[in-house]
């Protein structure tokens, strides 16, 4: 069985997303590191250090980590960063979101990340609000994507920068092979034992296969009119980092 998302609509895709995230929330975290060997967490760190967050005694900055779950983009940048910055994790689950709070608040960084309830594709946040907008893993779950991009750039001031960490298209041969046989037959049973349900993870897996390839993605974040833009892999493809600038 599978969700088949080339036969469901915008508004269904958004649904069953939401219902998946609900549903992993409270073991999203542990998920994370088992599905992807701790990757994710090399990967994380090299985008917050391309954010190049200034140091405690800087100029104030703010980040709008978008989809940002329970927090972990900010988190990482918080903790480089120091009292310098102010950011919003805005994620449409508040089931993320409240898992998110939860852990600020015991890691004591309540004051300097505030959790808020909103779409990617229409932000509650004004224009030329942000000095820098994140997005990891998130943005392929949005059922319109350019919309998304747009809004990323409407939020920011000039001058802002724009970063996206996702799963990408493997281009090393062989390890695409091994990569498509992991993520069939593999991460949907950890999905299952972990979450008792592996139908959200064959989900997860869909939609990363139905992700724009890097030199497409990076021309719809041209299109939704930002400069400069450029991207990097991760090992090898399994995640890329697209970046741009609001000039
Ligand atoms: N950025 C976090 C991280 O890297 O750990 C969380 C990534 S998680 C794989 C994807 C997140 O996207 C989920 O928390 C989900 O609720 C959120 N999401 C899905 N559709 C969204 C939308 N339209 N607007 C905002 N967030 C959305």
């Amino acid at each position: 069985t599978s969700f088949g998302f080339t036969t469901v609509g915008e508004g269904q895709k958004q649904a069953l997303v939401d219902d998946v995230f609900h549903k992993v929330a409270a073991r999203y975290d542990v998920m994370n590191d088992l599905m992807s060997a701790g990757m994710h967490r090399v990967w994380k760190d090299a985008m917050v250090s391309l954010l190049a967050p200034p140091k405690s005694g800087g100029r104030p900055w703010t980040l709008l980590d978008v989809a940002g779950g329970t927090g972990d983009i900010s988190t990482r940048v918080v903790r480089r960063s120091g009292e310098t910055v102010n950011a919003v994790v805005c994620d449409i689950n508040e089931s993320m979101l409240a898992v998110g709070r939860d852990r600020a608040e015991k890691a004591g960084l309540s004051d300097l990340i505030t959790f808020s309830q909103g779409n990617a594709e229409e932000l509650p946040f004004p224009d030329k609000h942000f000095d820098a907008y994140t997005i990891a893993f998130g943005i392929r779950n949005v059922p319109d994507i350019p919309k998304a991009l747009r809004e990323a750039h409407r939020v920011l001031k000039r001058g802002g920068r724009f970063l996206c960490l996702e799963f990408s298209e493997v281009d090393v041969p062989l390890l695409d092979k091994v990569y498509d046989a992991f993520s069939f037959n593999v991460i949907p049973p950890i999905g299952r034992m972990v979450t008792g349900d592996g139908e959200p993870y064959r989900y997860l897996v869909e939609s990363i296969r139905k992700f724009p390839h890097q030199e497409r993605f990076a021309e719809m974040i041209r299109e939704a009119g930002f400069e400069r833009v450029t991207y990097r892999n991760y090992s090898g493809g399994i995640a890329a980092l697209h970046a741009g600038w609001k000039l």
